[in-house]
């Protein structure tokens, strides 16, 4: 049977058709009037995207890059600094602090799970206290959503007791899946990556960033170059990159905006409102799926809508679902991340371009693929229907609200 390629991956996730197209004309010279108005264009959408007044700065990297600025321009050989870890992105933050000679405090919890608050709390007020938070809005690796309004409320509370400290929040793929308030709660760092849930290809990564965090750029001596964000900041201001932009992706970026921007009828804050409510509800249709064949979730207690990491059946290798549903059905999904879940998991993400269609598709294709791995009886229609009632009683709510 005919098979569509379908990018169910957590990054890089399936492309804009529409910013494809964008990113094929885009010709320009980036010191041009003409590539300065829209990348202006695109900082201040981004803003919107992001829902912050903050600055936001672009850099032509993979979302690690954006990571790594918030490393080294915000501290100092020798900081204390608390790293929230409970994944292989988690553990990405410690060895970026190690590498630039920080001294990073791990709250760490399990794979699946999430943090303690009072664990958090107490790491605060620890001396000397940390000059930076760092943590993830979405642990990529295990499915997980992490509390983040919840942190902020705790470095408040600290900062208002006499810390000095940042809250730095890789949301790479928590934005356009998760709502956040980022000048409302404190978040001083919040950072985004293209290939994600803004459904171009990778290379560029974005990050949002408070006062006080570029007051602590002027103290922070940690050596920086091409990631020197307030080198950055002076060119964005006036339409420029520092160096070359990524003309073409930075031309796809501003098309997947607008795109979003339609889905809000002109007003992009609602169309990002909307996009997230999809992730969710598609996050949700696929947890009914799962749970329905009787495949258990990853992160069952506090799963998020970026990405759902679902546990292969008992004796089953989850190599052989991810290659049974790209080979019979195109769908490319994620084994899981690192020695320690690969073969246990597989993960399925629900980043921008991805829909109701997708999901049910998906569904379906899940209960061929795990009557074929275990030998048992298809369970047909079970998965479809899961997700269905979830679908449904979604929509009723939203008919009666
Ligand atoms: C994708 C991702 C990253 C960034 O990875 P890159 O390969 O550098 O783009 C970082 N954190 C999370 C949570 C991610 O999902």
């Amino acid at each position: 049977m005919l098979r569509k390629d379908r990018l169910f991956t957590p990054g890089p996730a399936a492309m804009l058709p529409s910013a494809q197209m964008a990113m094929a004309a885009a010709g320009m010279h980036h010191r041009t009037p003409e590539f300065k108005a829209l990348f202006s264009k695109t900082l201040a959408d981004l803003k919107e995207f992001i829902g912050t007044k903050n600055d936001v700065i672009i850099l032509s990297s993979t979302g690690t890059g954006a990571m790594e600025s918030a490393v080294t321009n915000l501290t100092s050989p020798g900081d204390a600094v608390l790293v929230l870890s409970a994944g292989k992105f988690g553990e990405r933050w410690t060895s970026i602090a190690k590498t630039y000679g920080c001294k990073p405090e791990v709250v760490s919890k399990p794979y699946g799970q999430t943090f303690d608050l009072e664990e958090v709390r107490e790491a605060l007020t620890k001396t000397p206290s940390p000059k930076c938070v760092y943590m993830q809005a979405n642990e990529t690796s295990t499915g997980a959503r992490h509390n983040v309004q919840g942190v902020a409320g705790l470095v408040k509370e600290a900062n208002t007791a006499g810390n000095d400290t940042l809250l730095v929040v890789d949301a790479i793929t928590g934005l356009g899946t998760t709502h956040f308030d980022v000048d409302g709660w404190g978040i001083d760092v919040i950072v985004g990556g293209s290939q994600k849930a803004l459904m171009i290809p990778p290379g560029l990564a974005y990050l949002a960033v408070s006062e006080a965090a570029w007051k602590r750029m002027d103290t922070a001596t940690t050596p920086r170059f091409y990631f020197d964000l307030r080198k950055e900041r002076k060119s964005q201001a006036k339409g420029e990159t520092a160096y070359t932009a990524a003309t073409a992706l930075v031309a796809g970026m501003s098309n997947a905006l607008d795109y979003i921007r339609c889905m809000g009828m002109g007003d992009l804050r609602a169309g990002t409102v909307a996009l997230i409510d999809s992730a969710e509800l598609c996050a949700a249709m696929t947890r009914a799926a799962a749970t329905a064949l009787g495949l258990p979730l990853f992160s069952a207690g506090n799963p998020g809508a970026a990405a759902t990491a679902i546990v292969a059946p008992e004796g089953v290798d989850s190599g052989a679902i991810v290659k049974a549903l790209r080979e019979q059905f195109g769908m490319v999904v994620a084994n899981g991340q690192g020695d320690e879940m690969k073969g246990k998991l597989f993960r399925v993400a629900h980043l921008g371009y991805y829909d109701y269609l997708d999901t049910i598709g998906l569904a379906g294709a899940m209960e061929l693929v795990v009557a074929k791995v275990t030998g048992k009886p298809l369970q047909a229609g079970v998965a479809v229907k899961a997700a269905q009632e979830v679908y449904a009683a979604a929509h009723a709510q939203k008919a009666g609200a």
